[in-house]
């Protein structure tokens, strides 16, 4: 970022620290080509629209005078019905007026609950590779971000004594994504009951970012990190709406953990957002009001078999990768091709117009990889694969 010798500096030294992390270099490229023949699977965002009960009850809100500011921590119906879910779910009991806010997004929970916490130089550990966001989230609240590498060879699990080894007195937050984004790995609940006992051991905070806990496939299953033993007490567990309603543009989600947190998160909330959206909360009430795990099944059914066929074919191709389990992403090694994760990107976007992202861009252990996205109907995902064959073929080494 610029700054004119001879003048005050006017950019934050926090927000220069930030500055070029993620893939936007790729986005100006993309936004700079004709869009005819492009197929993208690069934003992480369901292909099914937000269901029209939910866009009706917003509009209804609306209409009926549903406008102004609200509750700094959301509508209380809201977050009766959030805690109403997580405790049918997975059978956690959240008071919804002391251990629930709801924010502008997963993204306003992770910015709140880190400014909660993070004291200048505070360390935050994060299995690498790890959601985009996170490490620019961490730094703005003047945090450290400590990787612990974890490895396809073993479907990305993190090792938990690998992660012990990493804390140090500064260790004040563990976070991770569980199904994670890029790779779609699952955590096991052995290795969860792991990290338990070491975040107990060093008295750690934990965010669990459970946003694609619904998205688990081939019988696997899901565990929420605050429902086991004494850990409710030590998580921020944070969810939202954009993925499993379909609502990203929607803007809505929330976290729910012990009441100093969601209260300092609070605090914060009432003097820089005031309140999240006004008729969006009745939108995500109507989500979470509808009877819809039947169709919810079927949409499941479409994104397994998506991932299946990405499974299959991009080991088939050479660029292997585990079996992901969860979310809607994989991360395949592009290494056979001996092009960089940008190069390679930036390649098969110019030269086959298939759009995927980086995998350097979500840590050290995406330099040789490529992120993915599968809320993408099938045949899109065919076509992608006979290009991504074609280009792969050429650049084999
Ligand atoms: N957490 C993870 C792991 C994500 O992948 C995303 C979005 O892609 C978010 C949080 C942000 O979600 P929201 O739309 O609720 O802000």
């Amino acid at each position: 970022m610029s700054q004119t010798s001879g003048q005050k500096k006017r950019i934050s030294k926090r927000v220069e620290a930030i500055h070029g992390i993620g893939f936007a270099r790729f986005l100006k490229l993309l936004h700079s080509m004709s869009k005819e023949g492009l197929i993208s699977l690069s934003v992480g965002e369901p292909d099914f629209g937000t269901a029209s009960p939910v866009c009706e009850a917003a509009a209804q809100a609306a209409s009926e005078g549903w406008t102004k500011y609200t509750p700094s921590n959301g509508f209380p119906e809201l977050r009766q019905a959030i805690a109403r879910d997580i405790e049918k779910r997975h059978g956690i009991t959240y008071d919804p007026e002391t251990e629930i806010i709801v924010t502008v997004g997963v993204s306003q929970a992770i910015d709140l609950g880190f400014r909660a916490t993070l004291d200048p130089g505070d360390e935050v550990i994060t299995p690498d590779p790890h959601y985009i966001c996170y490490p620019p989230n961490i730094r703005l609240a003047e945090g450290v971000t400590v990787r612990v590498p974890t490895d396809p060879s073993d479907s990305y699990a993190l090792e938990p004594d690998e992660m012990e080894a990493k804390i140090t007195p500064k260790t004040k937050v563990l976070l991770f994504g569980n199904p994670a984004n890029p790779t779609g790995a699952l955590m096991q609940k052995d290795v969860l009951e792991n990290v338990a006992r070491i975040a107990e051991k060093h008295d750690i905070i934990v965010f669990a970012d459970e946003i694609y806990s619904t998205f688990i496939y081939g019988g696997a299953k899901f565990t929420s990190f605050a429902s086991l033993p004494g850990m409710k007490e030590r998580t921020l567990l944070l969810n939202g709406f954009s993925k499993r309603y379909g609502m990203p543009g929607w803007r809505i989600g929330y976290a729910a953990g012990p009441a100093d947190i969601i209260g300092a998160m609070l605090e914060m909330m009432q003097h820089t957002m005031l309140c999240p959206p006004n008729s969006t909360q009745w939108a995500a009430l109507a989500a979470l009001n509808m009877d819809d795990e039947a169709d919810f099944a079927k949409v499941l059914e479409h994104y397994d078999r998506r991932r299946q066929l990405l499974y299959t074919e991009l080991n088939r191709i050479g660029l292997s990768t585990p079996e992901p389990k969860g979310a809607f992403y994989i991360f395949p090694d592009v290494s056979v091709t001996g092009l960089s994760a940008d190069e390679f990107v930036e390649k098969l976007l110019l030269e086959e117009k298939v759009m995927c992202l980086p995998g350097d861009s979500f840590g050290e252990q995406g330099k040789q990889h490529m992120r993915i996205c599968y809320a993408t109907p099938y045949e899109g995902l065919q076509q992608a694969l006979v290009r991504i064959e074609k280009f792969v073929n050429k650049y084999r080494q």
